[in-house]
């Protein structure tokens, strides 16, 4: 069967193509600057890379380029051959606790969570409407970013504030990076050939989150009522002390969204070196002996083990630890000192091996008290996957097969 990945952004559309068999990924591609001045598409297709510039209107425009292309390079005769269409949602409230069929019910409540996702959710929901348009009889599942963080005990989820801005205002942490961190989570099983592993899954890209499974269940993560808490990322500060917000306030002259902006867009690796976002820059300027990158570095790498640490002792001792992401996947150095700094805990590391990146590869040695995988994360193929179970189901409900 083929399934359709789609992550939709307010400008952009990203889509992959599987074949299910293998899981392998016939085609992919990116369109973007959507609605405005040139706009542009890409696709990776047998080996080559084709690109265009054109006028898309609108995400619509994008959807039926994309069906267009994907008949012109006979990848499909007809739309009848797209099984499904599985659509990354970053929120799903306290309502989606897995991934649905999508109904006009569920593309009202995506709307509706806009308020906890702002830049996300109505970008989803103009996804989503574009593929109803160009392909009305597609069969479409909603994947949350949250869904694999509603099992949290309430312990965990829970901030100690006024219980009522819980029952009145829903303020609660609903984590993010859910499919990949249960990606990571299956992806271990597989590997383990058993479920009842626990497992500190590091998402460290410029976005980040720290999250403790146990048991294929998330026990706690680091994301909170946004994505503006946990560790720190890229340009985002991770926790704070709310205090600082109004005091920096009365200072700057500010309004309670331009701080949050500053805590989104200029803090975290780009705040504290002043210089870049990029953790192969920090790298960089901290081996020219730069002590902004390198106080930036230190301070990731402090709040990255934070975490582990945390987490160590909520899940009364990790079984293994696994590296993704962009800085996960890719950074030598970031990934030795976060596992020095464990050594306490009794991981250890083979320098060599750590040295491998852009595949699987266990960085741990034997006698390390916890297994250290790099494990690259593929959400892509989790949707897939999800939207694959619940067309399948559906089918099967209506005496199809
Ligand atoms: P996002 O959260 O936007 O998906 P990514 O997962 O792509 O981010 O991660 C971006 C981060 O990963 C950057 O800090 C970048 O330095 C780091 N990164 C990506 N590729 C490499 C690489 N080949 N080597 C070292 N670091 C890398």
């Amino acid at each position: 069967m083929k399934i359709m990945s789609i992550n939709t952004g307010s400008s952009s559309l990203k889509f992959s193509l599987f074949d299910m068999e293998d899981e392998k990924v016939i085609i992919s591609g990116n369109f973007e600057r959507i609605g405005i001045d040139d706009s542009l598409y890409t696709i990776k297709y047998n080996g080559e890379i084709i690109s265009e510039k054109i006028e898309i209107l609108n995400h619509t425009d994008a959807v039926k380029i994309m069906f267009d292309k994907l008949i012109s390079l006979s990848v499909i005769k007809s739309l009848d051959e797209i099984d499904g269409v599985g659509h990354r949602i970053v929120h799903g409230g306290s309502k989606y606790a897995e991934s649905v069929y999508i109904t006009d019910e569920v593309i009202d409540d995506i709307y509706n969570f806009r308020t906890f996702a702002p830049l996300h959710n109505p970008s989803h929901v103009m996804g989503i409407k574009a593929f109803l348009e160009a392909a009305p009889n597609m069969a479409m599942v909603a994947v949350f970013d949250t869904a694999f963080h509603q099992n949290m005990d309430k312990v965990n989820y829970l901030y100690p504030v006024p219980y009522s801005w819980y029952t009145e205002y829903n303020v609660r942490k609903y984590g993010a990076h859910g499919t990949s961190h249960r990606y990571i989570a299956e992806y271990v099983k597989g590997m383990l050939h058993k479920d009842n592993f626990k497992l500190i899954s590091c998402h460290i890209g410029n976005g980040g989150s720290i999250c403790a499974i146990e048991n294929m269940q998330c026990v706690d993560t680091s994301m909170g009522f946004t994505p503006l808490a946990g560790i720190m990322m890229g340009t985002r500060s991770g926790d704070i002390d709310s205090s600082i917000i109004p005091y920096v306030m009365e200072k700057e002259g500010k309004n309670a969204s331009e701080i949050i902006e500053d805590l989104n867009k200029k803090s975290g690796l780009f705040g504290l070196s002043e210089y870049s976002s990029d953790m192969r820059d920090i790298v960089k300027k901290c081996d020219e002996g730069d002590e902004k990158a390198i106080l930036a570095k230190n301070k990731f790498v402090r709040r990255v083990v934070d975490y582990i640490a945390q987490y160590h002792v909520l899940l009364n001792g990790a079984d293994v630890i696994v590296f993704t992401a962009g800085i996960g996947e890719n950074n030598i150095p970031i990934r030795r000192e976060i596992c020095e700094k464990l050594s306490c805990l009794g991981v250890s590391i083979d320098l060599d091996k750590n040295n491998i990146c852009g595949d699987v590869v266990k960085i741990s040695n034997h006698d390390s008290k916890i297994d250290v995988f790099v494990i690259p994360t593929n959400e892509e193929l989790m949707i897939a996957r999800d939207t694959l179970k619940i067309v399948k189901n559906r089918l099967d409900a209506n005496n199809v097969f």
